[in-house]
């Protein structure tokens, strides 16, 4: 098995990264800072954050169970997905695999960064078929995605079908489980002790109910991690997004009060969905239900027209008319409700 590094692009293994007043100097006691080109006044915004997050790491580091040398903060987990191919992918040579249907941004990065994105069909259960994964994988495959609990289809992906791509992967093997705090069991960012290619994301945009932030993280090995900070900018994490992140770390019952009601409230939504009759509700470990339905565009229409929006993916791979439905308050989802009645009862 190659090191993160020998993976790399021999471009970014090399490279010699921008290095920036904060990161030279990280001491505490000093009291005056003429180091960084700043505007002396209008104290705390006039100063650059910190560019390695250290003190929303600590407080991550404890609730995840991962240690602060192994977590990367980025503008989302957007910025760390778009890292994994600037950091492993070759422009016009290597390629990518992944689960199909899933998140879109894994596609819409490899188009950016010129790499060939390989699409492998998951089963009827929406499982990734990881044989023909593995199998449609070359020598020039640098990047194998899971998406657990997978967007748009809700499900966890069962654990034993990573640990195969894990342990016949020769690149890096990535699970997105920005939906995770809504799923039974655990994480799967345990296993980074034991598989140094193993990269997992996580972010503030779901449970942590901060999407507007812009918080994303992503858990590996520190030779990993090494390599996402020496590519990331600088400054990638604002000073604003790190505040909002601390108090909301500070809030972890508050978080969780919300996680329990999410939960409950997507057991209600998917009953009565299902009670509505011609509905096909797919089981969700998410925040979201994927429900298929006849001429779900026409539903969808309706429901724009009546001020409700949500994800129309029936033109994604095995989710023909279907729709994404978020789950929101039980007020919200009860003028969903009300409306899909109004709709088949016309
Ligand atoms: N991964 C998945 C599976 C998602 O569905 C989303 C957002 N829709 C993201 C990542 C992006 O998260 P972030 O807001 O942290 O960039």
């Amino acid at each position: 098995m190659k090191t993160a590094t020998e993976l790399a692009r021999p471009n970014i293994a090399a490279l010699k990264p921008y290095s920036s007043a904060r990161d030279e100097y990280q001491g505490k006691d000093a009291r005056v800072f003429l180091d960084a080109n700043e505007n002396p006044y209008n104290a705390p915004l006039n100063r650059y954050p910190d560019p390695l997050q250290r003190d929303v790491k600590a407080i991550v580091s404890e609730i995840k169970g991962v240690a602060a040398s192994r977590i990367f903060l980025g503008n989302g987990s957007d910025e760390a997905i778009d890292l994994m191919f600037r950091i492993f992918c070759e422009p016009g040579r290597d390629n990518v695999v992944a689960m199909e249907p899933t998140y879109g941004m894994y596609r819409v990065c490899a188009d950016i960064n010129d790499v060939e994105y390989r699409a492998v069909n998951t089963d009827g259960s929406f499982q990734p078929d990881v044989d023909a994964m593995l199998g449609s994988a070359d020598a020039n495959t640098k990047l194998m995605f899971f998406c657990s609990p997978n967007n748009p289809s809700g499900n966890l992906v069962r654990r034993e079908l990573i640990i195969k791509a894990l342990d016949n992967f020769e690149g890096i093997v990535i699970i997105d489980e920005a939906y995770t705090d809504f799923a039974p069991g655990t994480s799967m960012a345990g296993l980074i002790d034991t598989y140094p290619n193993l990269v997992i994301l996580q972010t503030f945009s779901k449970a942590w109910g901060l999407a507007g932030v812009r918080l994303g993280m992503a858990f590996a090995q520190e030779e990993t991690i090494g390599l996402m900070n020496r590519v990331k900018y600088p400054y990638n994490v604002n000073h604003l997004t790190q505040q909002a992140a601390l108090e909301q770390l500070e809030s972890a019952d508050k978080v969780s009060g919300w996680v329990s009601a999410i939960i409950s409230e997507r057991g209600r939504l998917e009953n009565r969905l299902a009670g509505l009759g011609g509905m096909t509700v797919f089981p969700s470990d998410a925040n979201f239900l994927l429900v298929r339905m006849e001429n779900a565009t026409r539903v969808y229409n309706y429901l724009v027209d009546n001020g409700i929006i949500v994800r129309n993916r029936s033109r994604i791979t095995l989710c023909g008319d279907s729709l994404r439905i978020t789950v929101g308050t039980p007020a919200e989802d009860d003028e969903l409700l009300k409306c899909l009645t109004e709709y088949y009862n016309r």
